[in-house]
């Protein structure tokens, strides 16, 4: 099973946009550039919501039959380790297996020592096509690098060596995903984990790194764009360097989590792609679950009211909500509304707060990233919120694939006119 040169991981929280999330694909196929989606879905995402990974599967079935879509499509196993992984077995044919935990972990006696014996080409002056400056990489650069990496890259091998035993050699499709930890890989980091990954004997057909920068939920990149992209070409030529050199499968390419609402990167990664033209994984999830209650918030009547509620329960309980992404957002509590002064507002005044355009006056980043951890809420309300979802399904599926096609695709992938 191979995956597509363009694809892109769309999240499905609470499973009712399957059908509003594909068809941005098929716009974007209608002219010409075909995305593959790909539904993804994490351990602690369904341990949330109570839901299990079957549902995944039922709902991308579902639209796939309803959209008439013909292309692939696959199920991805978000973020899964070796004690997670078997309720996927079933149901997923994409397997993202996060080894971050393992990075810096000491390796096994003699481990790195075999590793750079194994690898000679990788000490000394390393030219890359693609990449400006040559590496110049030291046997003690590549020691610890090595050592950083070992267990990490181990670990896929073993979760890799568990799912082919479920599912058959070639039956899926591995992703390794680094992006959650401290520190970005640089792309001499990234050539030594491939290597490895190799000699584990991973088929892996992207890799997510993590990259430089803050990649916030649901608000747009921040950092050094320059320094971005220069990372992010250095990175995709040491990918076509490693599948050359390390014969690893020749449609690796790079992954993006928490891909969405990056719109200041999406410009440099499109260069990046025509230059090179590699292809691309971008992941998203959680920007489809602000488009449901951008959606609520529209309908007025109840499903505003609903809307106002989840935001003023997510105020409340603010600091328990944001705690567990404390990496991955940066909300500053004074510039929140607060929630009697939400209950005042307009359908259109509250969904142009949460609707991310990027210098739009009503736009509040701290009022969308709270809401962004807060599905957790619409979770605990449960039938109160599906009900809605159903009520309020035109304004709510005009968004999600107004926001996925016009702010996420058509930067990304389609040629600017
Ligand atoms: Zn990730």
């Amino acid at each position: 099973m191979e995956l597509a040169k363009y694809s892109f991981g769309v999240g499905d929280r609470f499973a009712h946009q399957a059908t509003a999330q594909l068809r941005a694909c098929r716009m974007a196929a209608d002219r010409g550039v075909e995305i593959i989606p790909v539904w993804n879905k994490s351990y602690r995402e369904h341990t949330t919501i109570g839901s299990a990974p079957p549902s995944v599967r039922a709902a991308a079935d579902a639209a796939v039959r309803e959209e008439g879509w013909t292309l692939p499509y696959h199920v991805d196993a978000d973020h899964i380790r070796l004690e997670t992984v078997d309720g996927f077995l079933a149901t997923s044919d994409f397997y993202t297996i996060d080894v971050a935990d393992a990075i810096g972990k000491p390796a096994g006696p003699g481990e790195v020592a075999a590793f750079v014996e194994r690898h000679p080409e990788l000490t000394g002056r390393l030219s890359i096509p693609g990449v400006d400056a040559p590496f110049d990489m030291l046997r003690s650069d590549l020691e610890r690098i090595a050592g950083k990496y070992a267990r990490a890259t181990a670990e896929a091998g073993t979760i890799y060596r568990h799912i082919k035993a479920a599912k058959g050699e070639g039956n899926f499709i591995t992703e390794v995903s680094m992006d959650e930890t401290d520190t970005p890989q640089t792309p001499g980091e990234l050539l030594v984990i491939l290597a490895a990954l190799a000699d584990q004997g991973v088929p892996v057909q992207t890799i997510a790194p993590k990259f430089t920068g803050r990649f916030n939920k649901g608000v747009d990149y921040v950092g050094d764009i320059a320094q971005f992209e220069k990372e992010f070409g250095e990175d995709i030529a040491v990918l076509a360097y490693a599948v050359k050199q390390f014969g690893l499968p020749a449609n690796l390419k790079l992954s993006v989590h928490s891909g969405s609402d990056k719109f200041s990167i999406y410009a440099p990664i499109q260069r990046a792609l025509a230059r090179s033209s590699a292809g691309l994984h971008v992941k998203t999830a959680g920007t489809t679950w602000l488009e449901e209650i951008i959606g609520l918030a529209e309908s007025g009547g109840e499903g505003l009211t609903l809307a106002k509620d989840i935001y003023a329960q997510a105020y409340n309980d603010r600091d328990a909500l944001c705690a567990p992404y404390a990496s991955v957002i940066d909300i500053d509590p004074s510039r929140l509304a607060t929630p009697a002064t939400v209950a005042g507002w307009s359908a259109d005044k509250f969904a142009a707060a949460v609707r991310h355009i990027p210098g739009a006056p009503e736009f509040n980043p701290d009022m969308r990233q709270l809401l962004h951890v807060g599905y957790k809420i619409a979770a605990r309300m449960g039938d109160r919120f599906l009900h809605m979802l159903d009520v309020c399904a035109p304004a709510i599926s005009r968004n999600v694939t107004e926001n996925l096609y016009e702010r996420h695709l058509k930067p990304l992938f389609l040629t600017q006119e």
